[in-house]
């Protein structure tokens, strides 16, 4: 059908809740795919809508001043209302309710994204912190300037990109890590073990199977000074602890809305990242999907996620009467640059999967594929962004691979097929 004869909805009031990627990127898409109604984005943050990645990267060593989306608002006529918080939704009357008042809508987005997990006991303590928003890295920006003792709670994705910013900025830097290695939410242990040299090669000193048991005041170098005790009585003296232990979906508000929720308090989208209410979508950390690809539903809390997802709710949201979209199911992909690597991971992969490395892991550059009977579901490149993007690629394809080839890290991996 061609885009003159072609019948499109009706042009309805959008909404989106939440300014972060999904919620923009949804609002871009809209305007991209022709949609030309209203569209009202309301983000609960005071700032304009800006990118996390460079808040645990160049926001916080003071190389970029912000991270603020290049977007022209008013030109795309999108309406934004920041300072604006979400509080409940009313489904069957079409209504958001906002610090602001209620809100009428047609189609509802909700894009709220995650809120970081807390120590317990720890909220509101000063020298006590979390990086997830701007305001968090503005905090701790002069921190790092000031060379403070710093402890990291948790050695993930951010722990390890915080720790390599405040090493790189001449801080001492602790991490202590519950598990017995770094990622071990989201890495095999034998994965990860070449990971946990990165620490001691960047001067932080790496403590697992340290759990923390409470944030005493103390006496660090700085004011105010804090000591983490840890559950076996040792007691580390820190002017400022950074806590990055995960993220749970910002969804405490939807309760009583009626819209499905899962496990870990994520929205449950299906194949279209449509709710279970009428008109109301979901995308982005705050949401699962069903992934056909995997066989499972997912929850990703990567970027990537956040770009891909709002093209096909804006796509679901445009479609004409009785067309039906492209369903969701992306390959998922997020990047890391930690201790002086950039670590990308493509795929999703299970313990059930086949590890095949690709190179040696105490070299500098390596990749570790999984392979499910002969077929690529998942790889983690680190230095070889040329694996990252032939794998993605056959990933999506679902070649068959021929694992001697694969193991070959002379050998392209695009020509590692059966
Ligand atoms: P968010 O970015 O969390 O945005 C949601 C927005 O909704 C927030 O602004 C929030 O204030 C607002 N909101 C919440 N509740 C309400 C409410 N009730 N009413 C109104 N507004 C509300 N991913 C990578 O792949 N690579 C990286 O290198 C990487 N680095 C990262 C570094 C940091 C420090 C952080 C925090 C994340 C990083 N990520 C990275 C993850 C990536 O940034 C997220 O996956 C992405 O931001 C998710 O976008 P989102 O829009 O779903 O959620």
């Amino acid at each position: 059908m061609s885009e003159q004869t072609r019948e499109r909805a009706p042009e309805r009031r959008v909404v989106v809740v939440g300014a972060g990627m999904a919620g923009v990127q949804t609002a871009v898409a809209l305007r991209e795919q022709g949609f030309t109604g209203p569209v009202t984005l309301i983000g609960a943050e005071p700032h304009q809508p800006y990118d996390r990645p460079p808040l645990s990267k160049a926001v916080l060593l003071g190389t970029a001043e912000g991270s603020a989306f290049d977007i022209d608002f008013e030109a795309l006529r999108i309406t934004l209302r920041l300072g604006c918080e979400a509080l409940g939704v009313r489904p069957d009357e079409h209504v958001l309710d906002t610090s602001e008042g209620p809100v009428p809508y047609d189609r509802l987005v909700l894009a709220t994204g995650a809120e970081p997990l807390r120590l317990p006991d720890t909220e509101g303590v000063s020298g006590v912190h979390l990086l997830r928003t701007l305001d968090d890295a503005e905090r701790l920006r002069p921190l790092l300037a000031r060379q403070h003792d710093i402890v990291v709670v948790g050695a993930g994705w951010i722990g390890a990109e915080f720790a390599t910013a405040a090493r790189e900025a001449g801080c001492a830097v602790t991490v202590v890590e519950a598990a017995d290695r770094p990622l071990a939410g989201a890495l095999p242990a034998e994965v990860a073990a070449p990971m946990t040299r990165w620490y001691a090669e960047a001067g932080a000193v790496l403590r697992t199977h340290a759990r923390v048991r409470r944030v005493e005041p103390g006496e660090g170098s700085g004011e105010p000074g804090h000591v983490v005790v840890l559950d076996d009585g040792s007691r580390l003296p820190a002017d400022a602890v950074v806590v990055g232990i995960g993220a749970r979906p910002a969804t405490a508000w939807l309760a009583g809305s009626g819209i499905a929720l899962g496990a870990h308090g994520e929205v449950l989208a299906d194949d279209r990242l449509r709710t279970s209410a009428a008109d109301v979508y979901a995308v982005g950390d705050c949401a699962s999907f069903p992934s056909g690809r995997y066989g499972e539903r997912l929850m990703v809390h990567h970027w990537d996620n956040a770009l891909q997802g709002p093209r096909t709710v804006a796509a679901d949201i445009v479609a004409a009467a009785g067309e039906l979209p492209e369903p969701y199911d992306p390959v998922p992909y997020f990047w890391s640059e930690q201790f002086g690597r950039f670590v990308q991971y493509a795929g999703h992969h299970t313990a059930a999967d086949t590890t095949l490395w690709r190179g040696d892991p105490a070299s500098a550059a390596w990749t570790v594929c999984w392979l499910r009977e002969d077929r690529l579901v998942a790889l983690l490149a680190v230095g070889r962004p040329r694996d990252l993007a032939q794998g993605r690629r056959l990933i999506q394809a679902g070649t068959a691979m021929d694992p001697r080839l694969l193991a070959d890290p002379a050998q392209p991996l695009k020509a590692a097929t059966a």
